[in-house]
């Protein structure tokens, strides 16, 4: 298809993406024009020749093609970073759904220079001597000036910032200092170094053990023959995939290229930083959303000029402008926050594997609990997979998990938060000096409705999830809009115990205080590690063994290597069990998996405590076997019956507005374009689970099909749909491929 116009950017900073300037392609160069490539173009009113890059092609003009100027040329020397984060933004648009100008702001810089990045100082020109004589000649009233001049023949050179503030020199006295020549105004771009203050005690190499070692000969020997792949670390807790990572960079590294490492939050960013740091020093770099406007920009330029090798960050770093990108890290890879909850609401795992293809680089995912989605890819050889079957230290071993049904309990008159095994375990801890974790997954906090007398959870007859409360009082299901009231009793054993189920992290720090007055506690969630340093701060704490106890949310859970640390409890394995989503059987059989994963990480064995209403459960049973492969076969099968993904794909549209008759309009007419052909089920429009917020009506529409290029098929056509539909204009719609959370 040949394409007439194209939008251009001149400015790629990200406030400057959505000032488009459209051109003509002439005849002669329509045959190569592509999204991303850098063009020049007449500019303004004189015509000023400036480059700029084509984000979008189209057929028609928007505006009189008789004023249209005319693309002059392709700029072909080289291929400037910018034009692949461009095509990237590109392709991101078409797989997720989104604008052009959205998929744009997510992928290229962040904003433009912030000033006061820069490290200005004043500088004296004279020799001792003549400064000294011009400050003998200075009338006593010029304080300013005298001041300043006895402080530059201490030291010639001097903070600007310092000069104005702690001397309290006007900046018309430096200016007419620096008109007569006895001083200059310097200013240099200083690097803040997110990095400082880092212990940078540098690490050898730790010798590999043998299955460390023949991944990093096979990536070696792949790398050798020009191989580029995606693989699939699947290693248990503890079983050294850092060490990996870090060897496959240094091979990476070696060659003269560049490698990204994603981490699944902030959280931990410190300690694999840390790691990082310690074995490559500053060719290191940290890009995260916790950083200043002005931090981001400088490790933006840094890595754009080659500065570092090694760029570590959440989600986003994925787009560092690394022009010699060699390799990108999933650590983690299973984690929800691989998925973007803005639009374009693409997957870090996918986009990445996409940059690397764009760039001949390799992509290594890690995880102690693949995702389902990765674990059947590979087990289809689309990955290749490398398995680290035991952990790294010899002497580590994976620790004894016990199960304590709470349905026992209760029965048994214990109506406190701790089962029988859980108490005397934390009393033996406390008794040896030892720590112990305590974690409660937040996550579906009241969200669904269960007995506590049998552990009944009350669920969708169609759908096989949980039912949702809404705050009028009925339970709804997600997925397929069915529909009754709260039951007063629950319908399995008729007692009047059901309710909303919910536990904060603040409750069982109580509940710890109580039974165990002489136990020191320390919290770790949203509520407490709020600023930069606060999860530094508490992980300190406890790294220092200033507490005997940590109560935390699944952020306790991932990363964290205490050698002190025998054992770990989780208060209610059920919290994540129930929430209304097709993910949460595999979302508890992670958290648990992990969470047993931080004990007995040293020389100590450890135990683990796993609480629970539905201790028969196969997420639960295989997490407490520490048995990937047999969870897999199980949630593969329900996925398979109930068309979830990964093995079918799944498409979200979501619908909001202010107005609900026009979003329920429009909610009917997108379901009834939508074709049902070659087997996709289209289901709804329903509410959506929160079916209000901010005065905005939400309502989804689920989409199911083999093929992911199906789906994608049914949103291009529903987006020029929306496009030329008056009816839809008032109501803003978004799609979600595979979503991780519910709509
Ligand atoms: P994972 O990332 O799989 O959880 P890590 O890389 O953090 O595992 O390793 C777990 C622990 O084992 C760390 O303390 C690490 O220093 C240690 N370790 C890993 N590989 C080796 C090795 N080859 N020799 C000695 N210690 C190792
Ligand atoms: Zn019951
Ligand atoms: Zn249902």
């Amino acid at each position: 298809m040949e394409y007439l116009y194209a939008d251009i950017i001149i400015d790629i900073s990200h406030e400057a993406v959505d000032r488009v300037f459209q051109y003509r392609i002439p005849s002669f160069l329509r045959a190569r024009i592509q999204i991303g490539q850098q063009v020049r173009i007449p500019f303004g009113r004189g015509d000023r020749e400036r480059l700029g890059y084509v984000v979008a092609l189209r057929q028609e003009a928007d505006y009189d093609v008789r004023k249209l100027k005319e693309i002059t040329a392709i700029e072909e020397h080289g291929v400037p970073i910018e034009s692949e984060l461009i095509r990237l933004a590109y392709w991101m648009k078409n797989q997720y759904g989104s604008t052009i100008y959205h998929a744009l702001r997510t992928v290229l810089p962040v904003k433009a220079r912030v000033s006061g990045t820069e490290n200005k100082t004043i500088r004296l020109l004279l020799s001792r001597e003549e400064a000294e004589k011009q400050l003998a000649g200075y009338p006593a009233s010029h304080v300013g000036k005298i001041r300043l001049m006895r402080e530059l023949l201490d030291s010639p050179e001097l903070s600007y910032r310092l000069v104005v503030g702690k001397l309290n020199v006007s900046a018309s006295t430096i200016q007419s200092l620096a008109k007569s020549g006895a001083v200059d105004i310097l200013s240099r771009p200083v690097s803040r170094d997110p990095v400082k203050g880092m212990d940078v005690r540098r690490d050898g190499q730790t010798e590999l053990n043998r299955d460390q070692k023949a991944i990093a000969e096979e990536f070696r020997e792949h790398q050798r023959q020009g191989i580029a792949g995606t693989y699939l670390l699947y290693g248990v807790t503890g079983s050294g995939k850092t060490e990996v990572y870090m060897e496959l960079i240094r091979q990476v590294i070696e060659q003269g290229k560049q490698a990204i490492v994603l981490i699944p939050e902030i959280a931990l960013t410190y300690q694999t930083v840390k790691r990082f740091y310690q074995r490559f020093g500053n060719q290191v770099s940290i890009l995260h959303s916790r950083m200043s406007g002005g931090e981001r920009y400088d490790q933006y330029r840094r890595a754009k000029q080659g500065e570092i090798s090694i760029l570590i960050g959440p989600r986003s770093a994925l787009f560092a402008p690394f022009s010699r990108l060699g390799l990108i890290v999933i650590d983690e890879e299973h984690e929800g926050t691989y998925k973007s909850e803005n639009t374009p609401k693409y997957h870090a795992r996918e986009t990445a594997i996409e940059r690397a293809r764009m760039h001949g680089a390799s992509v290594v995912l890690g995880s102690a609990t693949p995702s389902l989605e990765s674990y059947t890819k590979a087990k289809l050889g689309e990955y290749h997979l490398w398995k680290l079957p035991r952990r790294a230290v010899s002497r580590a071993a994976l620790p004894d998990v016990h199960i304590a049904d709470l349905r026992e309990e209760m029965a048994n008159g214990n109506r406190t938060m701790f089962s029988a095994k859980l108490r005397e375990l934390i009393r033996d801890r406390l008794m040896k000096n030892q720590q112990v974790m305590l974690f409660i997954n937040r996550r579906g906090y009241h969200n669904f409705v269960s007995c506590r007398s049998c552990g009944h959870v009350v669920k969708c007859p169609h759908c096989d999830v949980s039912m949702t409360i809404h705050n009028n009082g009925m339970l709804v299901c997600h997925y397929c809009g069915h529909r009754r009231p709260l039951p007063r009793r629950c319908p399995k054993c008729r007692s009047p115990h059901i309710a909303g189920f919910g536990v904060g992290t603040q409750k069982v720090v109580e509940a710890v205080q109580k039974e165990f007055p002489q136990a020191r506690v320390l919290r770790m969630d949203m509520d407490t590690t709020r600023g930069k340093q606060g999860h530094e701060t508490i992980l300190q704490q406890f790294s220092n063994r200033e507490a005997d106890i940590l109560v935390g949310t699944q952020m306790i859970v991932k990363g964290h290597d205490f050698s002190n640390v025998t054992l770990v409890g989780i208060i209610a394995a059920d919290l994540s069990l129930h929430s209304s989503d097709y993910r949460s059987g595999e979302r508890t059989f992670q958290l648990l998996t992990q969470a047993a994963g931080r004990a007995g990480r040293g020389t100590l064995p450890g135990d683990v405590v796993i609480q629970t209403y539905s201790p028969d459960h196969y997420s639960i049973v295989t997490a407490a076997k520490q048995d990937y492969e047999d969870f897999y076969e199980q949630e593969m099968t329900y996925r398979r019956i109930l068309h979830y993904p990964p093995v079918y794909h799944m498409m979200v549209v979501l619908l909001t507005g202010e107005d609900e008759g026009k979003v329920i309009q429009a909610g009917d007419l997108l379901a009834s374009r939508i074709s049902r052909q070659d087997g996709a089920t289209v289901i709804g429009p329903n509410e959506a689970s929160v079916a209000r917020v901010n005065d905005r009506y939400r309502r989804v529409i689920y989409v199911k099909a083999l093929e992911y290029g199906q789906l994608t098929e049914r949103k291009d056509c529903l987006e020029q749909y929306i496009e030329q539909e008056p009816r839809i204009r008032d109501v803003n719609v978004q799609f979600d491929f595979d979503p991780m959370s519910t709509y």
